[in-house]
């Protein structure tokens, strides 16, 4: 059996006075979606257990079946190891945004993303933070775009950090890290400040009229955490597809090789027909790949209601439906597509309700085929609640969704 799970990054939403009432994924065209929907099964899986932030951390580990209550540390060890950052116990890992801080004190998230600048650009100005802050104790990791890494040797993993895209907009003076160690952080981040401003691509950023990386936000952070592989406990070998940090990390602690797509970029300019070629590709050789697509999530963060329809339509037709069809070459397969978590564009951050999922089994006998589409009221109508959601992949894989 070949296994594929296709995930749209906070797809899910609510219903939109601007859409007449639609949410983004009824509004958008999304045939292949609702062919596995309508054919296969639908449900709702419950993937943000209470009392946990509705994190794609936490999201993507309960859908790939580990309990993120028990397993969850954070999002910066993940990402570490997607890096080839290995980790010594006591060493906490940190997410480090490039960020903007607009304001007359330069006190206002303005964009957690540094307008989403560009990965040279950005591990020029790494490389530079670490010439003149790394040591001993700290050291600052080059990512991708605006998401970096910042390790602390024997560190505090207990203070309290805030996204950035939780406070666009916002001040950012009650958000700074609080807790055991907050003064350590906090004098790195006024100690990049000044390197920043000065920073050549910082200038050459401002003189093209796009926002400068003025600050550095650590958040996310946490130990390693420790993951059962996947080929342990299902007997599967498989793949991650991400150009997500987060997700590709948290392949590797699930024993899942990590599959680089030129051209992948996490954002609406991302290569979908190279992903979903590259999944049929590894399934060939492999049983299970997951690919991941962060662009619906980002147009929920923007509040771009027309940029997260032809997200998800793109995610249909370009990977959904190339997956499809390349599945019809390597049956028997089972196919899953899903949102981790709803991206509301009304909060323009991420919530923790239930998001819908569809499993497709080229088995019909597995296959209720009621003729729904793809939604998140057809989730809810189905009836089928999957909670708490890391139980999804073990039924995903033995079949037994639709008892
Ligand atoms: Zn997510």
């Amino acid at each position: 059996m070949k296994y594929a799970i296709l995930l749209g990054d906070g797809m899910a939403d609510r219903p939109l006075a601007e859409l007449g009432g639609k949410t983004p994924l009824e509004a958008a065209r999304t045939p292949n979606m609702d062919r596995i929907a309508g054919t296969g099964l639908i449900g709702l899986v419950d993937t943000i257990p209470e009392g946990l932030k509705p994190g794609s951390d936490v999201a993507n580990l309960s859908v790939l079946g580990y309990d993120p209550r028990r397993v969850y540390s954070g999002r910066g060890p993940l990402e570490a190891a997607n890096m080839g950052v290995r980790l010594e116990s006591g060493d906490v890992a940190f997410r480090c945004n490039l960020v903007t801080l607009g304001g007359d004190r330069l006190d206002v998230m303005d964009s957690y993303s540094a307008g989403h600048i560009g990965t040279d650009e950005a591990a020029q100005i790494i490389a530079d933070l670490q010439r003149s802050l790394g040591s001993r104790e700290f050291q600052f990791h080059p990512g991708i775009s605006y998401r970096h890494l910042l390790v602390w040797k024997g560190g505090k993993s207990s203070l309290v950090t805030t996204p950035p895209h939780d406070i666009t907009g916002q001040s950012t003076m009650s958000c700074l890290p609080k807790g055991e160690g907050e003064q350590a952080i906090l004098h790195l981040m006024r100690d990049a400040a000044p390197i920043l401003k000065d920073h050549p691509v910082n200038r050459q950023r401002i003189a093209d009229g796009k926002k400068p990386a003025n600050a550095i936000w650590p958040w996310g952070q946490g130990l390693a955490p420790r993951l059962v592989p996947l080929t342990e406990t299902y007997g599967i070998r498989g793949g991650m597809i991400s150009a997500v940090d987060l997700l590709n990390g948290m392949g590797v602690y699930a024993g899942l090789k990590v599959i680089r797509v030129e051209g992948a970029t996490g954002f609406t300019d991302t290569n979908y027909i190279g992903k979903a070629q590259k999944a049929i590709e590894s399934l060939e050789e492999m049983d299970f790949v997951f690919v991941h697509v962060e662009a619906p999530d980002e147009m929920g963060h923007a509040g771009d209601i027309n940029g997260k329809i032809k997200a998800i339509e793109d995610f249909d037709e370009k990977v959904v439906g190339t997956v499809l069809k390349g599945l019809e070459g390597l049956r028997p397969y089972r196919v899953m597509v899903l949102s981790d978590h709803p991206t509301p564009i009304v909060l323009r951050t991420h919530s923790a309700e239930p998001s819908p999922f569809a499993v497709l089994s080229s088995e019909s006998g597995e296959n209720s085929g009621r003729g729904t589409v793809y939604s998140e009221a057809e989730g809810s109508r189905s009836g089928l609640l999957l909670s708490p959601g890391h139980h999804l992949m073990e039924r995903f894989i033995l079949g037994r969704l639709h008892a």
